[in-house]
């Protein structure tokens, strides 16, 4: 057992009798910490690492070398497998959007019974015109259209920008100046792209840094999750892991700069049975709300190229009425970026 950094401990478990060990000290608690490391995670060439596993309040840290423990018929890993598996077994998770995939992919197992912190943290900001930092985060992201913004401020309904592990630390005051990340693994994933986490042996930076962010997590729920209803995030959470439900989805949002924002469609639950609609650039399939829409226009008012796009949150069907052909984030991050657009954004009929 080696000591990290303010308060947590860690095992680095390298054999199969040593995952079983951890898999049965965290069984006993019915709230556990997970959080992955490894290279590019979601993404083509993602490949898993280390899963880290803690209690609650990160007093006994596991960190999984998961390219050693890789056979995944290995019966010493079945109270693991189980432990990920149970929905009666909380996860709470700092960014779970690639988790389900890499796991089911590394391991054959399907995650469940995730709460997701930064759908917490996200819920738990207050009303945008509040002053405080986290609740300013997203307007501040989107300056340069403020005017638009302020024209329509329902454009920024449902639309929450991402923040870091380590910024909400700073932000909730779990940390003081000292205690972050350390900067020359985190530049380190800026210039390598996650590729020392391949590395073995693994360096005792890495291993200190793996659990240290589940230390930060800890911190985090902490301050949180007194703040809110947690049954009420479990489904949001299940839809948030189920953003990137293949690797190349993961590689068209990046660019497109959609993977710095809650999914529209996550936070507020989709009407059951309500049809979808498709947007020309991120490609998903999202509920009206998430589209400006309109009355049809009577043809001398067709051309009026300055119709703006308006957020309606009432469901509209028949001939009479259109939607926009992009997304309201979409729409958002596009016009910040003076974006070309690459296929037909336009109003389409709403059949
Ligand atoms: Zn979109």
């Amino acid at each position: 057992m080696a000591t990290n950094g303010p308060g947590a401990q860690y095992t680095f478990c390298t054999t199969y009798d040593a995952a079983t060990r951890a898999a049965q000290v965290l069984s006993a608690s019915s709230t556990i910490i997970l959080h992955c490391q490894g290279r590019d995670l979601g993404l083509p060439d993602g490949e898993l690492s280390i899963i880290a596993l803690s209690d609650p309040a990160a007093s006994e840290v596991f960190l999984l070398d998961v390219l050693l423990l890789c056979d995944k018929h290995n019966p010493a890993l079945a109270p693991l497998f189980s432990l990920l598996e149970r929905p009666d077994i909380t996860k709470l998770v700092w960014d779970g959007r690639t988790y389900l995939l890499e796991i089911a992919d590394t391991y054959g197992v399907l995650l469940q019974g995730v709460i997701d912190l930064q759908l917490v943290e996200v819920s738990t900001r207050g009303k945008k015109s509040e002053k405080n930092l986290r609740a300013q985060h997203t307007m501040r992201y989107f300056k340069s259209v403020m005017k638009d913004i302020r024209n329509n401020p329902r454009l920024l309904d449902g639309i929450h920008r991402l923040l870091g592990l380590d910024s909400c630390a700073a932000n909730l005051r779990v940390i003081n100046a000292l205690g972050g990340k350390d900067p020359a693994v985190t530049n380190l994933h800026r210039t390598d792209g996650g590729s020392m986490w391949l590395h073995r042996p693994l360096p005792a930076m890495l291993l200190d840094y793996a659990a240290h962010d589940i230390w930060l997590i800890s911190r985090v729920a902490d301050v949180l999750l007194p703040r809110v209803s947690v049954e009420q995030l479990r489904e949001a959470s299940a839809r948030y892991m189920r953003v990137y439900p293949t690797r190349e989805a993961k590689e068209a949002h990046v660019p497109l700069e959609l993977s710095k924002f809650v999914p529209l469609d996550v936070v507020d639950a989709p009407l059951p049975g309500a049809p979808r609609y498709y947007c020309a650039r991120c490609e998903r399939t999202l509920s009206l709300s998430c589209f400006g829409t309109r009355q049809t226009p009577t043809e001398e008012a067709e051309g009026d190229s300055d119709t703006p796009v308006n957020v309606c949150s009432t469901v509209l069907t028949g001939p009479a009425f259109q939607r926009w052909t992009v997304c309201h984030l979409c729409v958002l991050i596009a016009c910040r970026n003076l974006e070309v657009q690459t296929g037909p954004w336009e109003w389409t009929p709403l059949l």
